[in-house]
């Protein structure tokens, strides 16, 4: 069933979990998404980053993403992720979306504010969610879900981009956002060195705001971090990069393990090594101690 991320997140927040976010840019990887929620009859929210309209274009993966989350028998909120403007926000609400993000973090903070005052009004006229980003989250410039500017994070000038807990106290009351994406650690793509979350920061703002916050970059950290992370606030994880990683690195040893060939063998290939990493990473962020690995 289809529903937005406040109710999703909701019930979250209540149950101390987070719901995996992952972005599906194709068919194999929506399947494997929705066969994980449902084989462990967990929630869990399809993506749709604006970056990946290059790969297939919004037009043709929105109405798949809310076909496939309305015949679920689990909730499932389908979501743009780094939604730039207006306008593709927009399209994203007219598509049937049920949650958006809107990333104005470019910006200086007045002029973030105003824009995201600017979704939520339309947004919630229509029962759908919003995200919005304070701070920066990084990108390591490699297999990104996303890149902020296109430009690599420097080394050591991360954290003049964490996200501050008390302005994001006054962004979230202003803008009456459902969920804040926050930056204290996390760097989008692969990791290139040992990650090194800033948690005191991250209490502080869940603290501050009394909300959902949001991890991006979540794919890639260890098993005692994302439950750190989801005792302290995190209730939606993004996670991409290391489930595409596998879904290539499966069809990497299947070609190099069989001569007869053919591409449609290939997608099963992918969509069960998306399908088997997604359920390791579910069952981490339900946070019930029983993690496979
Ligand atoms: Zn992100």
């Amino acid at each position: 069933m289809l529903v937005n991320l406040k109710e999703i997140l909701t019930k979250a927040e209540a149950g101390n979990y987070a719901v995996g976010a992952f972005n599906s840019p194709t068919l194999e990887s929506v399947r494997a998404v929705i066969e994980a929620a449902e084989e462990l009859q967990a929630p869990i929210i399809l993506s749709h980053a604006e970056v990946h309209n290059e790969i297939i274009p919004i037009e043709i993966m929105g109405p798949i993403l809310i076909d496939f989350a309305k015949r679920a028998n689990v909730p499932v909120t389908v979501h743009l992720d780094h939604g730039s403007n207006l306008e593709i926000v927009k399209k994203a609400i007219d598509i049937g979306f049920s949650s958006v993000m809107i990333d104005a973090s470019h910006m200086n903070y007045e002029d973030n504010v105003r824009t995201v005052i600017e979704i939520v009004e339309y947004a919630h006229r229509q029962n759908v969610s919003v995200e919005a980003e304070l701070g920066m989250i990084a990108s390591s410039g490699i297999g990104g879900e996303e890149t902020k500017g296109g430009e690599p994070f420097a080394e050591g000038d991360l954290i003049d981009y964490y996200t501050d807990p008390l302005i994001a106290k006054d962004f979230v009351e202003i803008t009456e956002i459902d969920a804040l994406a926050a930056s204290f650690g996390t760097v989008h793509g692969i990791y290139l060195k040992e990650p090194n979350l800033d948690f005191d920061r991250l209490c502080a703002i869940y603290k501050n705001i009394q909300r959902p916050v949001v991890m991006h970059g979540g794919s890639g950290l260890s098993e005692e971090d994302y439950v750190t992370a989801i005792n302290s606030g995190v209730r939606k994880i993004n996670y991409y990069s290391y489930a595409a990683k596998a879904g290539a690195y499966a069809i990497k040893d299947f070609i190099e393990n069989n001569s007869n060939l053919f591409y449609h063998d290939l997608t099963v290939v992918a969509k069960d090594a998306i399908k088997k990493d997604v359920i390791r990473a579910m069952k981490i962020f339900l946070n019930k101690g029983e993690v496979v690995r």
